[in-house]
């Protein structure tokens, strides 16, 4: 789950993890001896590029660079005209500090908000799990079980099941490359397994099935009958691929998610809810096996 903290006239941590910044000056002057407070501690916060875009004209897409415990951590904006005030978030898994801010001319109170945080965003990223780089050594939830990787012999990677074990074989030094081929090998058979399956329950024909690295979506289905898929998705236990599976071929059928399309998801494998929460929860995570750090 990703932790957030919206901006609140009392600066206690919602019960939802969540800060707020104060909607009207009055309270936003009444937030600011905790930012000379939290400057003057241990951990320090400074933007350094204050107020200017670091990549790009949008407000939506900019970025700003908080020192906190000694580090530059970047911290993306992002524009949400629907969000009522300031929300920092600090995502659980990968450590990216996000705030979202009303409008533009909002964001110099965001910055502040997030400057005044930078205790509460150093214990969140103090507490995020170091990324895991793919190689001999590691060991990578396969199909949610805990599997090893060590050196194999010969040039061919395998899975030993029964051990679970994954041999990488080839040269040290392209044993991530390798992994990640074995494991996008493995992600799509189980998906062409499943789709193949759920089509024809419902009677559907998918063009063709194709494994990608997004971060923003789990899968995808296209007019062409094209359905992608994150390979990362065979690290987690099956009942979530299965459901994301279901989810993008139910789509074939209903280009939509009304209740025809729940319905029909629901009819392939029965409880929707808890591999959604198992993605709300732990889907980030998968983001942490890496080929570099
Ligand atoms: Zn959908």
């Amino acid at each position: 789950m990703r932790k957030t903290k919206k901006c609140q006239e009392k600066t206690a941590e919602m019960q939802d993890g969540t800060k707020r910044y104060p909607l009207s000056l009055h309270r936003v002057l009444a937030y600011q001896p905790r930012i000379a407070a939290d400057d003057g501690g241990y951990s320090v916060a400074s933007i350094v590029n204050h107020g200017r875009p670091m990549h790009d004209k949008t407000a939506s897409k900019r970025c700003e660079l908080l020192k906190i415990d000694g580090r530059l951590v970047e911290i993306k904006i992002k524009l949400n005209p629907r969000a009522r005030r300031p929300i920092v978030k600090v995502n659980p898994s990968n450590g990216e500090v996000s705030v979202i801010v009303p409008s533009p001319r909002a964001l110099e109170h965001a910055l502040r908000f997030v400057r005044g945080e930078a205790d509460w965003i150093a214990h969140q990223l103090a507490c995020v799990p170091p990324p895991v780089l793919l190689q001999p050594g590691a060991r990578i939830p396969l199909r949610g079980t805990d599997h090893k990787i060590v050196p194999g012999d010969g040039r061919t990677t395998r899975l030993d099941e029964p051990a679970r074990v994954i041999r990488v074989g080839g040269r040290l030094e392209h044993a991530p490359r390798r992994l990640i081929d074995f494991l996008k090998c493995e992600a799509r058979r189980d998906f062409e397994t499943r789709v193949l399956a759920y089509s024809a329950q419902i009677g559907v024909h998918p063009r063709r099935i194709v494994l990608r690295d997004t971060r923003s979506r789990w899968g995808s289905c296209s007019a062409a009958r094209y359905l992608s898929f994150s390979w990362r998705l065979v690290l987690a236990p099956p009942f979530v691929l299965d459901y994301v599976a279901a989810h993008e071929t139910a789509h074939l059928r209903e280009m939509n998610h009304g209740p025809k399309f729940w319905a029909l998801v629901r009819d392939l494998i029965g409880d929707v809810e808890r591999p959604q929460d198992w993605l709300r929860q732990n889907g980030a995570g998968l983001h942490r096996y890496r080929d570099l750090r």
